[in-house]
């Protein structure tokens, strides 16, 4: 969990990430799913499940349900959010450049598709979180394949 002793700008940040834990978007299994897979981080037990359709070489829903951490939660809420309705490639573009930029690669920047990622910038400081921030999307990248 992030700690207490942060500035303004990272309250701000707890705020986006833990209104999307107390109010998942897109919690559930998504109806006649044609996708589904789920993935475990046992360092902190996180675990998320991923529900979703494609259609038309689209990811036309995308739900999730899961327990753990706040960071976790709220990543793989945010995700569903920024994907569901996207073409597949633009999931896989967008995946990427997430990935890239939780790890910190040269030159990376968190996407510029949902504006609430930018609240999972300050996680990047607490290197064993970064796991929990990135297990939707790892996760989801598998169950693309
Ligand atoms: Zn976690």
């Amino acid at each position: 969990m992030l700690n207490d002793a942060e500035s303004g700008l990272d309250d701000l940040y707890r705020e986006v990430i833990l209104d999307h834990y107390k109010s998942p978007r897109n919690r559930g299994e998504a109806p006649g799913a044609t996708l589904a897979c789920e993935g475990v981080n046992p360092v902190c037990g996180d675990e998320i499940h991923l529900s979703g359709r494609t259609a038309d070489g689209k990811l036309a829903e995308l739900r999730f349900f899961g327990r753990g951490c706040a960071i976790s939660q709220a990543s793989a809420s945010m995700m569903t959010e920024t994907l569901a309705g996207r073409t597949l490639d633009e999931v896989r573009r967008i995946g990427e450049s997430f990935k890239r930029a939780m790890k910190n690669e040269p030159g990376a920047t968190m996407p510029e598709e949902n504006g609430d990622l930018e609240a999972l910038e300050g996680v990047k400081k607490y290197p064993v979180r970064i796991k929990c921030a990135l297990l939707a999307w790892e996760t989801l990248a598998q169950g693309l394949g």
